[in-house]
């Protein structure tokens, strides 16, 4: 195999660039590839350029990069393209969170029932919506048989959204399922001895199965509830797996939620920052509260002065702050080698639910579950045990619904789907109030398309 071309669109997310670039460089199947970052961001871009480039040198594989403003130009030729791009930044997911702020909505209108991650905005998230689907049909015209590995968020809403109006392999990434890793950890089990297995919508995932040298290891989680969780302490915001939180859901649903499902549960746990400190524990309340937020914007600057730092002083041994014998643990490269070169591998990822995967789950809505991947394409296992019907009831079909909701929105342009979206919100009041977060909200500068988008309907135009 000569390579592949990759193209990686919102390159300037520098650490997380640099963790493909090292698996890629780490991975001898894929060698004599090359890679396109793109970004609008000059600035970010030449740094991830420049320390890229370093990198390769360092390990010494013949790995090609290009760089380019251009999307178009990047995919050209691309047999995968990344897309981890957050358009406007988190500037603007903050500028519209204070939109909503102002009318009453306390971590804006995105923060909604099952969905309370907060750059996960499906509502105002006109722009990134958008970009998703101009990435998808540019890719139809230029690379049509490329695939698109989903990285940026909303990944639910956003490869439904391009597996329904494109006719795109989309496959979303993420890596919330890790948090079973924690789980076995917390219990003291050796992970290689635990047989899982995980199924839902991206960050709304249980496990559906627990095994722990073949017997069932829930038994085991109930006895780390009696005798250990009264002494849980979060070591960070978004350390919450084995969180009160996480522990009553699985009390109610008879499952455990992984990985960011446990932020996304009901109200009940984000009334308000005392609750989300009883349920997520102190001081931050979690990664969804002001205080746990603010830490994590705080992490990322940090991540972004620290590439521009790696960058400028080349004394930095980029060797030891990216270990060349350890993969980083994000999922794509070893995806596209396995698809490539029939290294046969288990991921979990958000697919089309084709089959169904998951019974009671429409096929054309994406679903996360294991699979194993090798160069027939992706495999996924049979779900086994179902999921039990409270969650499938009252959890992923209400979060199914929400989903659907914020898509007819957007493809509509029906800005009463808005309105009724939040007439359904416990913080409305009042019609006016919902009605008047909406107008704050389109009002904002950056927003002149989307308020085009609402304001011309009904109209004639063809859906995208
Ligand atoms: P960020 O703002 O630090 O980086 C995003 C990059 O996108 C920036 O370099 C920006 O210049 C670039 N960008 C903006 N508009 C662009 C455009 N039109 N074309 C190309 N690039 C453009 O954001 P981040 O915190 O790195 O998050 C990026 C996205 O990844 C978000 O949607 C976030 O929610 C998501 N995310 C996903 C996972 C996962 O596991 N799936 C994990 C973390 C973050």
């Amino acid at each position: 195999m000569s390579g592949i071309k990759l193209s990686i669109i919102g390159a300037g997310s520098a650490i997380f660039s640099l963790r493909l670039v090292g698996d890629l460089c780490k991975t001898k199947g894929l060698s004599g590839s090359s890679v396109s970052l793109m970004d609008v961001d000059e600035k970010r871009l030449n740094s991830v350029h420049h320390l890229a480039k370093r990198y390769a040198d360092l390990v010494g594989t013949n790995l090609r990069f290009e760089k380019t403003t251009d999307m178009k130009r990047s995919i050209e030729d691309a047999d995968f393209v990344i897309n981890t791009a957050l358009i406007g930044g988190h500037g603007q997911l903050d500028a519209s969170r204070k939109a909503g702020e102002m009318h009453g909505y306390a971590r804006g209108i995105d923060s909604q029932e099952f969905n309370m991650v907060s750059d996960y905005y499906t509502l105002s998230n006109y722009n990134q919506l958008k970009h998703f689907l101009e990435i998808a049909h540019s890719m139809e015209e230029i690379c049509p048989n490329a695939r698109l590995l989903q990285a940026a968020n909303p990944v639910f809403e956003g490869t439904t959204l391009i597996s329904r109006y494109s006719d795109l392999k989309v496959i979303g990434f993420c890596h919330g399922h890790y948090g079973v890793e924690t789980v076995a950890k917390s219990l003291g089990l050796d992970i290689k001895k635990v047989n899982w297995q995980v199924a839902g919508f991206n960050h709304n995932i249980w496990l559906t199965h627990f095994l722990y040298k073949d017997k069932d290891a829930y038994p085991l989680l109930d006895q780390w509830i009696e005798e250990e969780a009264r002494k849980w302490k979060p070591k960070d915001p978004f350390d919450d797996q084995m969180s009160p939180a996480a522990i009553d859901m699985y009390k109610f649903y008879g499952r455990m939620p992984i990985g960011d499902s446990v932020r996304n549960g009901s109200w009940k746990y984000h009334y308000h920052l005392e609750a989300k400190k009883k349920w997520y524990g102190e001081p931050w309340g979690g990664a969804d509260s002001d205080l746990g937020w603010a830490w994590y914007q705080n992490s990322l600057k940090a991540s972004t002065d620290k590439s521009f730092k790696l960058d400028a002083d080349k004394s930095i041994n980029l060797l030891q702050e990216f270990p060349p014998e350890v993969m980083s643990g994000e999922q794509h490269i070893q995806f596209i080698d396995a698809l490539i070169n029939g290294n046969q591998e288990r991921f979990v990822l958000n697919i089309p639910n084709k089959g169904p995967i998951i019974p009671g789950i429409p096929e054309d809505v994406v679903v996360e579950v294991p699979v194993i991947v090798d160069q027939k394409g992706i495999h996924p296992e049979e779900i086994n045990p179902p999921l039990p019907k409270r969650i499938m009831d009252m959890y992923l079909t209400p979060r199914r619904l929400r989903m659907e909701w914020a898509l007819e929105a957007f493809v509509s342009g029906d800005k009463r789907i808005l309105q009724e979206i939040l007439i359904r919100d416990p913080r409305t009041k009042s019609f006016e109030q919902a009605e008047a977060v909406i107008e704050e909200i389109l009002a904002l500068p950056f927003n002149k398309e989307m308020k085009k988008h609402y304001m011309s309907f009904p109209r004639k135009q063809k859906r995208p």
